[in-house]
């Protein structure tokens, strides 16, 4: 039985999971694992999507399940996809209303499915995007961009945001993360953007790969310069990646190349950089002033509220802009949830506990118990 959810197209034997882990044959029909259950759901800004130009600081509630249809060396997800088999008995259960209900409650415009790929929990997906625009919220999600053509048409009716998360521009790239070519994320990106849907990509930069990202400009500015370009500088969570790591300085001078293809360039990752501020292409004074907020993550520090800068140029945006947080941030940056669990996971090895297993066993207990939530 073949799974057409993503265009892995998996071939599943009777009572066997397809690659994601995350769908199984069960007598002859495709059937979701862990339906309608959740790892990770709490309110985050829509710069912490990432989404710069839409709503910019509105309340979100991000859902994740767990598991992915790629392998890419260093994810920051790890934690959830890669070790997605240790997890799937803290998973909570929330019916579409429930999920709503909580949105209500951190008074959030919308939900947004991200930390892992939304195509590998689709019917779930489905159910609260259909309940959630019933209800007026809006509704959108982070993804690898690698669903099959059907996939997307089945996504098309609710999504007003994604953010495209690309590995680079060419097949080989995408080989190395598991998939077979470029060609199906590309392709998907521009139905997203001719449908009218709000698209922002962020692409992968990884030291040395240069060419990857400056080849993902050239494909993607062709389907228009004004599309969101978000370089997101990899980060090394061990040692033995920092070589792939590029440097802020490298970082910053990729964003000034990337001018030439685009309106608005930004860097992500990165501590103490102005590359995260939106700038006026007109008279290049600072628009919308930003910060690091975590992997993956900024936060707005100030912002016009009309989103016009002095010379008359309106910053593109849609929405509305929502007033900057005051005083302490009730929201979560970016990945806060699973940088906790690598912290744990690290004190841990310091202290001469190695096996996995056990990690991931107490990693599950705080998940489970509350703790990471005050950690
Ligand atoms: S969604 Fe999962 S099971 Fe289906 S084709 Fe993709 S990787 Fe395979």
């Amino acid at each position: 039985m073949r799974c057409s959810y993503c265009e892995r197209a998996c071939d599943i034997q009777e009572s066997q999971n397809g690659y994601c882990r995350m769908y199984r044959n069960s007598m002859g029909t495709i059937t979701e694992n862990y339906p309608d259950s959740y790892l990770n759901i709490y309110p985050v800004s829509s710069e912490s999507i990432p989404m710069l130009h839409f709503y910019p600081n509105s309340i979100f509630l991000l859902l994740s399940t767990i598991g992915c249809n790629f392998t890419c060396e260093g994810c920051i997800s790890e934690f959830q996809t890669i070790r997605k088999g240790t997890l799937q008995d803290i998973l909570n259960h929330h019916t579409p209303d429930e999920i709503l209900a909580i949105a209500r409650g951190y008074a959030c415009r919308g939900i947004t499915f991200c930390l892992n790929e939304p195509t590998v929990s689709l019917p779930t997906f489905l159910k609260v995007a259909q309940a959630a625009k019933k209800e007026g919220f809006l509704v959108g999600c982070s993804s690898n961009g690698y669903m099959t053509e059907a996939t997307l048409q089945m996504m098309l009716p609710y999504l007003d945001f994604v953010n495209i998360g690309l590995k680079g521009s060419t097949d080989e790239r995408y080989r190395e993360c598991g998939a077979v070519s470029a060609v199906p994320t590309y392709r998907n990106l521009k139905t997203l953007y001719d449908a009218g849907v709000a698209v922002e990509v962020s692409v992968m930069y990884l030291n040395g790969r240069e060419l990857e990202v400056i080849g993902a400009a050239e494909r993607i500015s062709v389907i228009s310069r004004s599309i969101p370009f978000q370089v997101m500088r990899f980060m090394a969570t061990h040692e033995n990646l920092e070589p792939i790591a590029p440097t802020r300085a490298q970082g910053e001078q990729l964003c000034a190349d990337l001018r030439r293809y685009f309106d608005h360039v930004y860097l992500f990752n990165t501590c103490a950089t102005t590359e995260l501020d939106s700038r006026c292409p007109v008279c290049g004074k600072t628009i919308i002033h930003r910060v690091f907020f975590g992997p993956m993550a900024a936060r707005v520090l100030s912002c016009p509220s009309d989103g016009k800068c002095s010379c008359g140029y309106h910053f593109p945006f849609r929405g509305e802009i929502d007033p900057i947080f005051e005083g302490e941030v009730q929201i979560l940056g970016g990945y806060r949830s699973i940088m906790g669990m690598q912290f744990i996971s690290k004190i841990l090895g310091t202290l001469g506990v190695t096996d996995e297993r056990v990690i991931d066993r107490i990693c599950n207990t705080v998940i489970e118990n509350g703790y990471i939530s005050n950690f």
